[in-house]
């Protein structure tokens, strides 16, 4: 069975190389039928941000993906946060101790600092020096006794090669001199990433490992641990990095959003987002760039995804919303706006049915226009709010026109929207005005862009015929009114 987990540290807001990867396990579950497991890796404590849990939470769920096992889901394989399996940890550790296959280590962090700063100054990076590692039991008993702090130490064979086999890139090998003792149980009692992690995959049956490939230089002492246990490891697939837009380097706060978070507050969609970070490092092998989750679940494979470092681009991230806003029905695209329009004051929160109501009725003015939901303020404040704020002769006469005729134009218009019925049809509107047109001999542009900047402010708006419905009779002839005092 396929068992894949997810394992982010909560260090930090949801990253969108994280969500990535996360998006890859769900894939992989939902097509092979197999599990998406949650697990919080949560062993380090100095590192630890304490809204960043709900923060990863809200954000998986809000992409669509839902875990079979892990937080607030449960499962048969928890407790899923690894603050909460220390004693398995200890209990572990200790079988490799006794063993010989670790050792606990008594070196201060003078001395570890001490041994980092020689080795940098002679310019080699040989790590640990493995001073404890040749100690009796009677040495260690008698600084067990002294009540010196300890760690315990992973044995690393000193000498052939270990070879891990990643799904994405073949066979990786790494000589076993060049690999350290790594720590596997710290001073605090606390577990390491790598032994937590080795532990943990092996006792939640997890088959495949989907992780970032800054993950690859630990992976051959992993294998390592999991031969020590004479555990079967997981396959490995190490996914590669995001590179900056111009492609020069690694993708860093430097280059805009890299939260999950910040995508959502920019007015992103989730379908967006997923689809755009599924191809980033999946390709369909086909031209086809649409794929909806449900869809990708079904042709999704490992076997397609690159190995090289992928371009982010914002600009095809900002076309992908594009193509979702358009999908969307209008009541769905409401709904969605609702939080952006309520954030900017212009609407109330709750919103009362008829508002909302209202504000359906307004999407399709503005539907190809949008491209972040950030933008539905701008575009439809002119209709969400009573009063427009008071215009300024320069805004107030349109380029290429003087004030004698928009003020005419403005009059005339007043009295002619007068005589509209009162639901002010679209039709009735376009008729009315061309009609005035022709009678003050002006073109088209010279009457509506007068009307336009009257009635919103600005001189771009959604159609002018479909704004003045939208604006409905009563404020139209009150924006015209005050224009021409
Ligand atoms: N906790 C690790 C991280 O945050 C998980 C890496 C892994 O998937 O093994 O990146």
């Amino acid at each position: 069975e396929v068992r894949v987990r997810f394992a982010p540290s909560p260090t930090g807001y949801l990253h969108i190389g994280g969500a990535r990867t996360a998006i890859y396990d769900w894939l992989l579950a939902r097509r092979t039928g197999g599990k998406f497991l949650l697990r919080i890796e949560d062993t380090d404590r100095n590192r630890f941000v304490p809204d960043s849990l709900d923060d990863i939470l809200a954000s998986l769920r809000w992409l669509g993906l839902e875990w079979d096992e892990g937080p607030e889901t449960g499962g048969g394989y928890g407790p899923y946060f690894q603050s909460e399996r220390l004693d398995l940890y200890h209990q572990y550790a200790q079988q490799l101790v006794a063993e010989g296959k670790a050792y606990y280590c008594y070196c201060t962090s003078e001395r570890l600092q001490e041994l980092r700063k020689s080795q940098e100054n002679a310019k080699v990076q040989a790590g640990y020096d493995r001073l404890c590692r040749t100690l009796s039991a009677a040495e260690c008993e008698q600084r067990n006794q002294a009540g010196l702090r300890r760690v315990i130490r992973f044995k690393t064979p000193l000498s052939g090669r270990t070879v891990v086999k990643d799904l994405i890139r073949g066979e990786l090998v790494f000589e076993n001199e060049t690999l350290e003792d790594l720590v596997l149980i710290k001073s605090d009692g606390f577990p390491t990433y790598h032994f937590a992690n080795v532990v943990d995959d092996h006792l939640m049956k997890i088959s495949h490992v989907l992780r970032g490939d800054e993950w690859i230089a630990s992976t051959p002492v992993h294998v390592l641990l999991y031969e020590a246990f004479g555990w079967q490891p997981p396959q490995f697939a190490h996914l590669s990095i995001f590179l900056s837009p111009d492609g020069k380097g690694k993708l860093s706060k430097r280059h805009g959003a890299t939260s999950v978070k910040e995508y959502r507050e920019q007015g992103y969609l989730p379908e967006a987002l997923f689809n755009f970070l599924l191809l980033l490092g999946w390709n369909p092998g086909t031209e086809q760039e649409i794929f909806a989750k449900e869809e990708a679940a079904q042709v999704f494979g490992l076997d397609r995804v690159n190995a090289s470092p992928v371009k982010f681009s914002t600009d095809k991230l900002n076309w992908y919303n594009g193509v979702y806003i358009r999908s969307l029905g209008h009541q769905d695209l409401a709904e969605r706006c609702l939080p952006f329009l309520q954030k900017a004051n212009l609407l109330p929160d709750p919103c009362p049915a008829e508002r909302f109501a209202y504000l359906v009725s307004l999407i399709p003015l503005v539907q190809e226009r949008l491209k972040l939901l950030t933008d539905a303020p701008q575009l439809l404040d002119i209709f969400l709010q009573e009063e427009i704020p008071a215009l300024s002769k320069e805004v107030l006469i349109p380029k290429k026109m003087d004030q004698a005729t928009t003020l005419r134009v403005l009059v005339h218009t007043h009295e002619a929207l007068q005589n509209v019925a009162d639901d002010f049809q679209e039709a009735e509107l376009e008729a009315t005005l061309r009609e005035l047109a022709i009678k003050l001999e002006l073109h088209d542009g010279q009457i509506f862009m007068p009307i336009r900047v009257a009635m919103s402010g600005r001189t771009a708006t959604p159609g002018i015929f479909e704004s003045l419905h939208a604006l409905g009779k009563d404020r139209v002839l009150r924006r015209i009114q005050t224009a021409i005092q």
